[in-house]
């Protein structure tokens, strides 16, 4: 528990909580900011409970700490992070798309994206190596040499990638390629695997589980942090609901809730979410809309060949279109789009 002093607090009113705090057989931690002075509580705070401190002289409010994730929590860390890949910086005054095919096919399908998305907008390039699909009998992935080609893409256009990894084989061949590591939905709570990611210190996204809360979801990201590696991203992808028309239910209240919650970035990827081209561009908007530090957005040179999520990949056009049209919101939102 914190009790936050008013900025106008006396050292006297400060010293009378602290007294009465103890007096009741609790420990507690000044903290001494430029504005307010924040009293920490440690003990069996349940004797407060009937005590009214929050009316006491000087008290502005009463926080109670009782998340376990502490180094994602905005509690201890009020300050928003900005998560630099490359060029982009996600969480600060811009937003940040990342966009690409579902999986990487091949060298010209990986370069040409590259070059369609980056003329568009986009400032990172996705592409799927290691493909966690429904279906053993679905195409897997090209792993290491995809990899490779979405470094050739990146030296050929500057643009940094993300990438998947599955597995700590796909850690240790990911690291020698790409700018950013992703946890997909379904290693979400891969405890061994967060905290590989965790250790390599490159930038991790962080995508939500198909049925996990928005605690479950910070405490995944408290075992990247809790390896020294500050770098997370969120990305909201839909949660699984019992409707049937889209793919998966988009969460947008965890927009606002995460932004209250945390102060790492947030994304949202309203392809995987929704499962449906058609959808793609009203959800991006409602996404930032909602104060999105950026989208994740699915695209391929020709959808309908697709190995891999074809029906809500975007051609090269839709995805301009969608760029273009953004601009007007994304700048009203204070987040305008390069
Ligand atoms: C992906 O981004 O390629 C992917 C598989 O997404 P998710 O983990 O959200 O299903
Ligand atoms: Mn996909």
């Amino acid at each position: 528990m914190i009790i936050v002093m008013k900025p106008n607090a006396s050292m006297e009113a400060i010293n009378n909580v602290v007294s009465f705090v103890q007096s009741q057989g609790l420990d507690t931690h000044l903290s001494h900011g430029h504005e307010v002075t924040i009293i920490g509580v440690v003990g069996d705070k349940t004797v407060l409970a009937d005590k009214n401190l929050e009316i006491k002289e000087g008290v502005d409010r009463i926080v109670a700490v009782t998340e376990s994730y502490k180094l994602a929590n905005k509690k201890f860390h009020p300050e928003p992070t900005v998560v630099k890949v490359g060029n982009a910086n996600i969480g600060g005054n811009n937003l940040v798309i990342m966009s690409g095919p579902c999986a990487v096919e091949s060298a010209d399908q990986v370069l040409e994206t590259a070059i369609a998305i980056k003329k568009a907008g986009a400032q990172i390039l996705r592409g799927g190596a290691y493909k966690p699909r429904t279906s053993p009998y679905s195409f897997q992935g090209m792993e290491e040499d995809g990899l490779r080609l979405m470094k050739e893409a990146k030296d050929a256009t500057g643009l940094p990638v993300v990438c998947e990894v599955t597995s700590l084989a796909a850690v240790e061949a990911a690291v020698k390629y790409v700018d950013m590591l992703q946890i997909g939905a379904r290693n979400m709570q891969n405890f061994f695997l967060l905290k590989e990611v965790g250790k390599t210190g490159l930038p991790v996204l962080l995508k939500r589980g198909l049925s996990a809360t928005i605690d479950e979801w910070l405490n995944a990201a408290e075992y990247i942090l809790a390896e020294g590696n500050p770098n997370v991203v969120l990305c909201e992808r839909g949660i699984r609901t019992f409707e049937t028309a889209t793919r998966n239910t988009l969460d947008l209240a965890a927009v606002p809730v995460i932004r209250q919650k945390s102060h790492l970035p947030i994304i949202v990827d309203p392809s995987h979410a929704t499962g449906v081209r058609d959808y793609v561009k009203p959800l991006a908007f409602a996404s930032v809309a909602a104060g999105a530090d950026g989208l994740m957005i699915e695209t391929h040179p020709c959808p309908e060949k697709a190995l891999s999520d074809g029906p809500q990949s975007l051609t090269f056009a839709q995805f301009e279109e969608l760029c273009d049209t953004l601009r007007p919101l994304s700048a009203m939102m204070g987040k305008p789009l390069l």
